[in-house]
C-alpha cells in the first residue's frame, strides 16, 4: 500500500501555485510563443527549477526520496511522495499522479488517483488547479462544471477522455497535452480562454457543437485521427495556425464570430467547411489541403485569405460567399476546382494562382475587380454565365485548355493582354458592356492564340474590343459577331480607331503622341484577310475600306513642307483620289458616274478647240465659234451648235474607245490634248469599275 501523503505537499503547493494573474502572464508568454519567439516560457521555467532545487534529478537518491516527485509543475516542482511503479514504466521515479503505472487504470490506485485529483480541484476553489504532466487513466467528466482555472499542461490522457457538456468557468490550458485515445468535448462550454497549443490527439477528437466564449488556441496542435468541429461556435478568435489534421477534419456549420486563422495548417485528409460562417477575417494563407477541401456554401463575411494555399485534391467552393475581399493569390489547385455560383462581393484576387486541372467559375458573381493576372489554367477553365461587375484582369494568363466565356457579362474592361490561349476559347454570347462610354470592353493586345481557328467570337458585340498587336487573321468571328460602324455609313471600324489615346490600354497605339494609323490598318488588314478566307467578301470589303482609310489618315510627319503635305495628303494623295473615285474599289456605281461625267464634260469641251471631218482635205475645223453665223437667226444657229455637240459626242466616244477610223477628229493641238487626258481618265475609271465589280462578287 502507498501512503496517503498528499496533504503536507498541498501546503507547499500553495506557494508554488501561480495566482490567476500569474496564469494570465503565462498566457501572454504563450501568445509570444505563437508569434515565433518559441519555448521562451518553458526555457525560463527550466532555469528557475535548476536554481530552486539546486540538484540534478538523479544526483542523490536520498535527497530525491526526501523532496519527492521532481516533475515540473507550473513554476515549481510537484513534490508529491514517490510512487513505487513497476520497473521500466517511468523514466525516473515520480509520484502516482505523474506515473505511467498501468495499475492506475483500475482498482485502488485508480481510486487513489481520483481522490487526489478531486482534492486538488476542491482546494483550488475558484483559483488555479494544476494538473500539469499528470498521466490520466480513463476520464469521465460528463456534465461537470470546473470552477478554477485548470492547467492540463503536457498532461497525458492514456484512455478515452469525456468532457461532454462540461463547463469550464475559467481558462483552461491543454498546451502540449497528449490525448492517446479518443477525446470528446462535444457540447463543452469554454467560458474563458482555451489553449490546446501543440496538443496531440492520437485518436478521434470530437468538439461537436462546443462553444468557445473567448479566444481558442489550437496553434500547432496535431489531430492524428478525425477531428470533428461540426457546429462549433467560436465567439472570439480561433487560432488553428500550423495545425496538422492527419485525417478528416470537419468544421461544417461552424461559426467563427471573430478572426479565424488556419495559416499554414495542413489538412491531410478531406477538410469540410461547408456551411461554416466566418464573420471576421478567415486566414488560410499557406494552408495545405492534401485531400478534398470543401467550402460549399461557406460564408466569409470579412476578408478571406487563401494566399499561397495548396489544394492537392478537388476543391469545392460552390456557392461560397465572399462578402469582403477574397485573396487566392499564388494559391495552387492541383485537381478539379469549382467556384460554381460563388459570390465575390469585393475584390477577388487570383493573381499568380495555378489551376492544374479543370476549374469552374460558371455563374460566379464578381461584384468588384477580379484579378487573374499571371494565373495558369492547366486544363479547361469555365466561366460561362459569370458576371464581372468591375475590371477583370487576365493579363499574362495562360489558358492551356478550353477557355469558356459563354454568356459572360463584363461590366467593365476585361483584360487579356499578353494572355496565351493554347487551346480553344469560346466567347459565345459574351457581353462587353463597360459602364463608362469610352472605356474598352475587352483588351486582347499582345494576346497569343495557338489555335486561332478554335477561338470563337459568336454573337458578341466587338465594337469596343481592342485587338492591336494580336494576330486575329484566323480567329473565328461568326456572322453574328458585330463590329461598330464608322460615322457617315463609311463601313465597319475597329475600336482602335476611336479609343481615346489617354486610355491606359492605348499606349501601344501611340506614335509620337499621335494615333498610329499603321497599327490600326494592320488590324483592318487582318480582319480583311480573315473574312476573305471565309468568303465573306462583303465584310472583308468593309475592312478593306478601313485599311485604306487608315492609310489616307496616316499623315506625313517628316521632311520639307510638312504642313502643306499634311494638308494635301488626306485630300489629293493617290489614296485620297482612290477613295474619291471608287471608295477604295468598293463601289462600282461611283466610277460609272464619274465616267459619264467625264465623257459629258469632254463632249462639251471638244467644240471649243474644234473638230473636223477626217475625209475633208484640208480638214475643215468646226468649233462653237465658226458655226455661229452672226447674220442668221437664233434658231438655225442653235441647230448648228447642237449638230456640232452631237459630232463632238461621236468624236469623244471614238477617241476614248480608241477608234482608229473615227469620222471626227479633235482639232490639233488642244483638242488632241483634251482627248488624251479624257482617255486616261475614262480608262482608269473603267478599270476601277471592273475592279469594284470583281471585288463585290468574286476574287
Ligand atoms: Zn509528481
Amino acid at each position: 500500500m502507498l501512503p496517503l501523503v498528499i496533504l503536507p505537499y498541498m501546503t507547499e503547493r500553495k506557494d508554488l501555485a501561480p495566482e490567476e494573474h500569474g496564469a494570465s502572464e503565462s498566457c501572454a508568454a504563450n501568445e509570444e510563443e505563437e508569434q515565433g519567439t518559441a519555448f521562451g516560457a518553458n526555457g525560463e521555467t527550466e532555469l528557475e527549477v535548476g536554481h530552486e532545487t539546486l540538484s540534478e534529478p538523479n544526483a542523490d537518491e536520498n535527497f530525491t526520496e526526501k523532496s519527492g516527485c521532481l516533475t515540473r509543475m507550473g513554476k515549481g516542482t510537484c513534490g508529491r511522495p514517490l510512487h513505487l511503479a513497476p520497473e521500466g514504466v517511468d523514466d525516473r521515479r515520480v509520484c502516482l499522479m505523474h506515473s505511467k503505472d498501468p495499475g492506475k487504470l483500475s482498482g485502488p490506485l485508480f481510486e487513489l488517483f481520483w481522490s487526489a485529483f478531486e482534492e486538488i480541484l476542491e482546494s483550488a476553489g475558484d483559483q488555479a488547479a494544476h494538473f500539469d504532466r499528470f498521466v490520466f487513466p480513463v476520464l469521465n467528466f460528463k456534465g461537470r462544471e470546473f470552477l478554477p482555472y485548470c492547467s492540463f499542461n503536457e498532461a497525458t490522457f492514456s484512455r478515452d477522455v469525456d468532457f461532454r457538456h462540461v463547463a469550464f468557468t475559467r481558462s483552461v490550458d491543454f498546451t502540449r497535452a497528449n490525448f492517446q485515445k479518443n477525446a470528446i468535448f462535444s457540447g463543452t462550454l469554454f467560458e474563458q480562454k482555451v489553449k490546446f497549443n501543440r496538443a496531440v490527439f492520437a485518436q478521434h477528437a470530437t468538439f461537436l457543437e462546443a462553444t468557445f466564449t473567448l479566444i481558442a488556441r489550437f496553434t500547432g496542435a496535431e489531430f492524428r485521427q478525425n477531428a470533428n468541429f461540426r457546429g462549433v461556435t467560436f465567439s472570439r478568435t480561433a487560432k488553428f495556425t500550423d495545425v496538422k489534421f492527419m485525417q478528416k477534419s470537419n468544421f461544417s456549420n461552424a461559426t467563427f464570430a471573430m478572426d479565424a486563422s488556419f495559416r499554414r495548417a495542413i489538412f491531410t485528409q478531406s477538410a469540410g467547411f461547408s456551411g461554416a460562417i466566418f464573420e471576421r477575417d478567415a486566414d488560410f494563407d499557406h494552408a495545405k489541403f492534401l485531400q478534398h477541401g470543401s467550402f460549399f456554401s461557406t460564408r466569409f463575411t470579412q476578408s478571406a485569405r487563401f494566399g499561397s494555399a495548396t489544394f492537392a485534391q478537388d476543391a469545392d467552393l460552390r456557392g461560397a460567399t465572399f462578402a469582403w475581399s477574397a485573396d487566392f493569390s499564388r494559391a495552387t489547385f492541383l485537381q478539379n476546382t469549382t467556384f460554381l455560383s460563388a459570390t465575390f462581393m469585393r475584390n477577388a484576387d487570383f493573381s499568380d494562382a495555378t489551376f492544374s486541372l479543370n476549374v469552374v467559375f460558371s455563374k460566379a458573381n464578381f461584384t468588384q475587380n477580379a484579378d487573374f493576372s499571371r494565373a495558369t489554367f492547366g486544363a479547361a477553365a469555365a466561366f460561362s454565365r459569370a458576371t464581372f461587375g468591375q475590371s477583370t484582369d487576365f493579363t499574362d494568363t495562360t489558358f492551356s485548355g478550353m477557355a469558356g466565356f459563354q454568356l459572360v457579362t463584363f461590366q467593365d474592361t476585361a483584360q487579356w493582354q499578353r494572355s496565351r490561349f493554347l487551346d480553344r476559347a469560346e466567347f459565345r454570347g459574351a457581353k462587353f458592356v463597360p459602364k463608362t462610354d469610352d472605356a474598352p470592353g475587352a483588351v486582347f493586345a499582345l494576346a497569343r492564340f495557338s489555335k486561332p481557328q478554335e477561338i470563337i467570337f459568336d454573337d458578341v458585340d466587338l465594337g469596343r474590343v481592342l485587338f492591336h498587336n494580336c494576330d486575329i487573321s484566323e480567329v473565328w468571328f461568326t456572322s453574328s459577331a458585330q463590329w461598330a460602324t464608322r460615322t457617315g455609313d463609311r463601313g465597319l471600324r475597329v475600336f482602335e480607331e476611336t479609343v481615346s489615346l489617354e486610355s491606359r490600354y492605348a499606349a501601344e497605339l501611340q506614335r509620337n503622341g499621335l494615333r498610329d494609323f499603321r497599327a490600326v490598318a494592320q488590324i483592318c488588314q487582318q480582319l480583311k484577310k480573315n473574312y476573305d478566307s471565309r468568303l465573306d467578301y462583303w465584310t472583308a470589303n468593309e475592312f478593306h475600306f478601313g485599311e485604306m482609310e487608315m492609310k489616307r489618315l496616316d499623315l506625313p510627319r517628316t521632311g520639307g513642307f510638312v504642313r502643306i503635305r499634311e494638308w494635301l495628303h488626306p485630300r489629293f494623295s493617290p489614296v485620297a483620289l482612290y477613295r474619291l473615285a471608287s471608295n477604295y474599289g468598293n463601289s462600282f456605281w461611283k466610277p460609272v458616274t464619274w465616267l459619264t461625267a467625264v465623257l459629258l464634260i469632254f463632249t462639251l469641251l471638244l467644240p471649243v478647240p474644234g473638230i473636223g471631218l477626217k475625209r475633208q482635205i484640208p480638214v475643215r475645223i468646226e468649233s462653237y465659234n465658226t458655226v455661229w453665223n452672226m447674220s442668221d437667226h437664233w434658231t438655225p444657229n442653235i441647230e448648228r451648235e447642237e449638230r456640232i455637240v452631237a459630232k463632238a459626242a461621236i468624236a469623244a466616244v471614238d477617241s476614248v474607245t480608241f477608234q482608229r477610223n473615227a469620222e471626227y477628229l479633235p482639232a490639233y493641238p488642244w483638242g488632241r490634248v483634251l482627248a488624251i487626258l479624257t482617255t486616261l481618265a475614262t480608262s482608269t475609271l473603267f478599270a476601277l469599275f471592273l475592279l469594284a465589280v470583281r471585288r463585290q462578287f468574286k476574287r
